[in-house]
């Protein structure tokens, strides 16, 4: 997991040598008072190996020169974007996203040690050892990210990322969201780890049902962009796909998981605001389903622990008592209801159990 974090770290930081050389080469003069710390930064970009760059394992772009860079620029490029470069090229370090990723993995590991139910435990360990192939090997050899898209050769990658996008939405529909976002995406480990389970929120917002909606706008919205800027529609100095995902990466995520406390965990899926997630759950609707075995016993039970154990906070009695089954946009299909039901009323229903029947 953690080498698969690096090599996003590694693509998104190598993108941003695109913006970077271009304000290179648009204020020589201004790149000429940066010092010989921006020096030795501006002769690594030509080595974007790992393994011929050392440094690379520290910072794949020194975000101190970065930093620098921008602060001789205009107003508006110092005010916003030297600290957007500080966070974005810390938070991508390599080193970092190792120690990320290895926490990660620590995480579901425990997560695997707790489950109760069989279903949970298979899920567990596809995560441990599905997540670095996965990760490692099916998404970045296209060196492209799908959660931001980022990093994208127009127009090479944009046919491997629609291939990718068809993989993701049939996995979805016949497994759930949990396909891409337990599997595929990290963040649901660390936003509902076993620590930040004591900020499990204690009920959900209906305004969040209809604010999601409106975190997709930004997603499409940058893709448009970054389709017609790469068919020469209109000319941008900076990827708007890449801006949109590290922006998304470095700053809403961080924002949301240092704020657990407040905004209770997973508030990629409960406050919606990872656009992609939401896309993906709309999946949810067309094969997947948290099944009940029996309302009845739902209708009776007190504890209702299957709620106060969702970690997107769903009403899932109220979905039990009118449909019998909860397939929201948000469930992420992690399947802690299940596990958690004291009357094992609880199952899954996916592509599996639909060919076993
Ligand atoms: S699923 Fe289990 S915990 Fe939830 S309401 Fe039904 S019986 Fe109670
Ligand atoms: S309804 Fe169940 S499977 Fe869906 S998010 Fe909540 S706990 Fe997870």
């Amino acid at each position: 997991m953690g080498f698969g974090e690096t090599v996003l770290g590694f693509n998104l930081t190598n993108s941003l040598y695109g913006v970077v050389q271009s304000a290179h080469v648009m204020n020589q003069e201004t790149m000429s008072k940066m010092g010989s710390l921006s020096t030795g930064s501006m002769s690594s970009m030509h080595m974007r190996s790992p393994f011929t760059n050392p440094f690379w394992w520290l910072f794949p772009i020194n975000p101190l020169s970065m930093f620098e860079m921008y602060l001789h620029g205009s107003l508006f490029q110092t005010v916003l974007m030297a600290p957007y470069m500080l966070v974005m090229a810390t938070t991508m370090a390599p080193f970092y996203v190792i120690m990320m990723g290895g926490e990660m993995a620590y995480l579901v590991y425990e997560r695997f040690k707790r489950a109760r139910t069989a279903y949970l435990k298979n899920w567990t360990l596809a995560i441990i050892v599905g997540i670095p192939i996965f990760v490692v090997l099916i998404p970045y050899y296209t060196n492209f990210y799908v959660f931001g898209m980022s990093g994208m050769i127009f127009p090479v990658t944009l046919t491997s990322f629609i291939v990718s996008l068809i993989a993701i939405t049939l996995a979805s529909t016949l497994f759930g969201r949990g396909v891409y976002c337990n599997l595929v995406c990290m963040s649901a480990h660390m936003f509902s780890n076993t620590f930040f389970e004591q900020f499990n929120a204690k009920r959900s917002s209906h305004i969040w049902d209809y604010l999601r909606w409106s975190f997709l706008v930004p997603m499409l919205v940058a893709f448009s962009l970054y389709v017609i800027s790469q068919v020469h529609i209109v000319k941008m100095s900076i990827d708007p796909l890449n801006f949109y995902g590290m922006f998304t990466l470095n700053y809403i995520w961080w924002f949301f998981f240092f704020l657990t406390p407040v905004f209770g965990t997973y508030a990629c899926a409960r406050q919606g605001w990872c656009g992609f997630g939401t896309f993906v759950g709309i999946f949810n609707k067309l094969v997947f389903k948290v099944k009940a075995k029996h309302i009845s016993t739902c209708e009776t039970c007190e504890s209702k622990d299957c709620e106060s154990s969702c970690p997107v906070k769903i009403p899932i009695s109220q979905d039990v008592l009118t449909k019998g089954y909860v397939n929201r946009v948000s469930c992420v299909s992690c399947a802690k209801c299940v596990d958690s039901c004291p009357y094992d009323n609880l199952e899954v229903k996916n592509f599996i159990s639909l060919i076993k029947r």
